[in-house]
Order: structure tokens, then sequence, then C-alpha cells
């Protein structure tokens, strides 16, 4: 578990694609799965967002863990779970922003899917851009490097690298390269066999194109 603060915004990874975001009085919780042994209240989720249905993204004991009475959960049309309280379907191409923002956090709901591998057909998940105290972050979930990926204007990715399920360490530099944010942060890697990766790689391969890309390892 480990964490960096960007700006006013702490970014926190417990382990393969699980984040909790802090900033402007919120949580937000990401992909929730790898958590601490207890969460405390205070610890606790304001907006909980799911990119798709497999077990490691979307953990009903996780969230579970992370829920509070007036959280509100996003979760993909395609998700077949039932969800307690305050739980919207989204799609890609929503925009949660202005009016629409969820607790005052702009959301953007973005195409995730593979491109030559069948796990996550385009349509069935998705990423998330959230914009938090002005800081932008997108949270790819489980995607290859997708053409849409070069529309993407954040401060910060977090970008998945274990390759056999996503993109590997070189494709994730590619897409690096093209989102050009200010601050990457690699996930989805040697938390289970089928994703092993080198982040020091990753990082080398982004470094070696734009020393101005920070990579940071969480
Ligand atoms: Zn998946």
């Amino acid at each position: 578990m480990s964490s960096t603060t960007i700006k006013n915004v702490t970014i926190e990874r417990f382990g393969h694609a699980s984040f909790k975001i802090e900033g402007e009085g919120m949580i937000i919780y990401i992909d929730p799965y790898v958590l601490p042994d207890k969460v405390d209240y205070e610890d606790q989720a304001d907006i909980i967002l799911i990119t798709h249905e497999h077990y490691d993204h979307c953990s009903p004991e996780a969230i579970r863990a992370v829920r509070k009475s007036d959280s509100t959960t996003l979760v993909p049309e395609s998700c077949t779970l039932e969800f307690r309280g305050d739980a919207r379907r989204i799609s890609e191409g929503d925009m949660l922003i202005g009016d629409l923002a969820i607790k005052g956090i702009g959301i953007e709901v973005v195409p995730a899917y593979n491109i030559e591998k069948s796990f996550h057909p385009q349509g069935t998940g998705v990423g998330y851009i959230i914009e938090v105290d002005g800081l932008r972050i997108y949270h790819a979930g489980d995607t290859d490097f997708i053409p849409q990926m070069k529309d993407i204007s954040v401060d910060v990715a977090l970008l998945p690298i274990g390759g056999t399920y996503t993109m590997d360490e070189a494709e994730a530099a590619e897409a690096t390269l093209a989102i050009a944010p200010d601050v990457v942060i690699p996930m989805h890697y040697n938390y289970s066999d089928a994703t092993p990766a080198d982040a020091g790689m990753f990082k080398q391969l982004v470094q070696d194109k734009n020393p101005d890309i920070e990579v940071v390892i969480l």
C-alpha cells in the first residue's frame, strides 16, 4: 500500500487496480478489490466507481467494506449484479459534469476494451476521468491502447501494464506518450501470476521518449 499527493489530491493504490482518491473533502474508490483489512468509517467512500464486472474490479465484499449509507456507486450497464443504495448505471460517453457532477466531482465515462484479446469487448467496461480539486485523473480500466486515448487530456493517468488481459509495459508506454499526462501511475500487474510486469522497465520506456512525464510507482 502506498500513496502520493499531487497538488491537494492524495492518490492511494492498495494493489492491482484498486485506488482511493481523496480531495475536495471527498473520498472516491475506484475498483475496490484489494483493500486494507479494515476500512474505518472516516475512510469509507462518498463515491465508488466500478470499471467492469470481473471479480477483481467489481467485488461485492470490497464494495460492502467501503460503502456508507450515502455512497454513490457508478457501475456499467453491463453489470448484472444488484447494488444497494444510490447505484447508477453508466456507459461510455456519459458526461457527469457541471449540473450532473456527482457530489461536486465531475466524471467522464470513457471507453475501455481489448483490441486483439477477447476478455474485454468494447461496450462491456469503461474507464473514468474524474476531476478532483482541479486535478484530472484518468483510471483506464482493463484496456489495450485504444485510439480514443489520443483524445484524453489529463494530469494523472492510471494505466494497466500487466499484459495478458490488458496492455503490457511497452503498449502502456505508447499509450502514456499519446496521452502525455504530467504523472502516470502503473497498475494491474504483479497481483496474479497472469499479470507479471516490470514497472521499472515501463518507467524507462516512458522516460527515454518523454522525460517530462513523471512515472510514479505505488
Ligand atoms: Zn477485467
